[in-house]
């Protein structure tokens, strides 16, 4: 797509890459196929080429209005349409260039509540008042209105962290979310690569990893989020830690591109480079570890340990390209899994959507719902505790991570 940038944006880092991105467009429109708001709005503004257009007008110094703002606040930033565009179209990065130039140029600010609410999910998840108001909010769970109680999942005790040393040693990081919505997950996985001679360690001052900021255009924010958890790794890769295991594939797509965020920093470029290269998904360890998994559970019929729908977080299939992994391990496993149709679109959680989009982030999850329920499974296992809890607000089958199905089976934790 020939592109002329203005004078605004044309010299600056920013303008380079979204030039280059841009040139690759050829405006054939395959991405809209696959586009989850497309598809439910039918309107080409909210598919990826028409908000492609959008961002190129912008950035060619067309007026930026309330309107352009709205369409691209739409975008789940699924990423969907990079998986389907033939071109290798990064869209992924255009729209945060897109976005964080629509908030500096618009010609209309948000609205007081608007902007009140962005702040509350920014300032309120990596505040330490979030996992106490999670408490709270579990204990007063009968009192709260059905759209606050279907946004807390039920609690459920994390279990005994792993106390066996082993000369293999990994890194996790705990979150900012996750430690308060879905405690289990973490201890589930030291556990699990406990079982195949691995001690996974959560730094404790390690947090947030930085994409919620980053994604609601506080790039500031989001890059010191970034440095500060390099800082806190930084010494545990020097002293042996052999990866970084994420757990949350919303985190684990965020740390990966910690060497694209921070590549002109030149006290942080090499080192973010580093932290990516060594950031895998909890799934691609196991993997690894497979024939332990298997020597472990012994000989294990096919679907005898149940029958389970899995829902691949679009930051595990789209921002992170691993597919089809966790579904191996769970197979191996011995559990069963059901046809989910349409498998690659988003449920809607998407970080801050399902708050700032309710409308299509509800519609997106009962469509996923529907799919991953059609097969009658016995529970829904995902990847990202952002998914997690969106889909556990809409139904009443269990929602589990899958690394907790997997300790269940490998030490029969409860
Ligand atoms: S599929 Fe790729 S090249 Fe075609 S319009 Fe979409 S982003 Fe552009
Ligand atoms: S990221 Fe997702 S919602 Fe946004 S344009 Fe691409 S496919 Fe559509």
């Amino acid at each position: 797509m020939q592109t002329e940038l203005a004078q605004f944006i044309k010299h600056t880092s920013e303008g380079r890459e979204a030039e280059t991105i841009l040139r690759k467009c050829v405006h054939c429109g395959f991405c809209n196929a696959t586009c989850p708001t497309y598809q439910l709005l039918g309107d080409e503004l909210d598919g990826p080429r028409g908000r492609i257009y959008l961002i190129k007008q912008m950035l060619e110094g067309a007026e930026v209005t309330a309107k352009t703002r709205l369409h691209l606040d739409r975008c789940l930033t699924c990423r969907n349409c990079e998986t389907t565009c033939p071109s290798g179209v990064e869209y992924g990065k255009l729209i945060d260039i897109g976005r964080h130039v629509a908030e500096a140029r618009v010609s209309q600010p948000r609205g007081d509540r608007e902007r009140l609410l962005r702040w509350l999910v920014k300032a309120g998840l990596s505040s330490p008042l979030f996992s106490p108001a999670i408490k709270l909010g579990r204990r007063l769970r009968g009192l709260l209105p059905a759209a606050l109680k279907a946004k807390l999942p039920a609690a459920r005790p994390g279990g005994d962290w792993p106390s066996t040393g082993h000369p293999r040693r990994m890194l996790a990081l705990a979150g900012c979310a996750q430690p308060a919505l879905g405690p289990a997950i973490n201890p589930a996985a030291a556990r699990v690569l406990d079982r195949l001679g691995i001690q996974l360690i959560e730094a404790p001052a390690a947090g947030c990893c930085g994409a919620m900021p980053f994604h609601l255009n506080d790039h500031v924010s989001g890059r010191a989020d970034a440095k500060r958890n390099i800082d806190v790794w930084w010494d545990y890769l020097q002293h042996g830690a052999e990866a970084l295991v994420m757990t949350a594939s919303g985190c684990g797509a965020f740390v990966r591109e910690y060497a694209h965020l921070l590549r002109d920093d030149p006290d942080y470029a090499e080192k973010a480079r580093r932290i990516s290269a060594m950031t895998f998904d909890v799934s691609e360890i196991v993997l690894r570890e497979k024939a332990r998994v298997l020597q472990l559970l012994g000989t294990v019929p096919s679907g005898s340990a149940g029958k389970l729908a899995f829902h691949p977080p679009c930051t595990l299939q789209h921002g992170q390209k691993v597919r089809g992994v966790t579904e191996e391990i769970l197979r191996a496993a011995g559990f069963a899994l059901t046809v989910v149709e349409d498998s690659h679109l988003c449920c809607g959680s998407a970080g801050a959507y399902s708050v700032l989009q309710p409308d299509l982030a509800y519609k997106l999850r009962d469509n996923r719902l529907a799919a991953l329920t059609a097969g009658a499974p016995q529970a829904i296992v995902s990847a990202n505790i952002g998914c997690l809890a969106h889909l556990e607000g809409g139904t009443d089958l269990p929602v589990r991570h899958w690394i907790e199905v997997l300790d269940q089976r490998l030490c029969g934790s409860p």
